[in-house]
């Protein structure tokens, strides 16, 4: 099975979730979730995929939403 892993991120207004990049390589999925916690400068593999801590979100409501990177979600590809 092939697995495309997507970073995800959660509203902090509406609680929706959104897709922003997207890799299908395990190894850099695992290292995207990895160094959120540490140097950014340690990013590896010069992929491209680096996924910031947050993202904005519109809303349903028209709000704009501050959301947080939970981790790169799994889906087949
Ligand atoms: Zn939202």
């Amino acid at each position: 099975m092939n697995v495309i892993y997507n970073a995800a991120y959660k509203c902090r207004i509406c609680g929706g979730v959104l897709i922003d990049q997207q890799t299908a390589n395990a190894d850099i999925a695992r290292d995207c979730v990895f160094h959120q916690n540490f140097d950014a400068s340690l990013w590896p593999h010069n992929s491209g995929v680096k996924p910031p801590f947050y993202a904005s979100h519109g809303c349903d409501d028209g709000s704009i939403g501050l959301a947080d990177f939970i981790g790169m979600g799994a889906t087949e590809a």
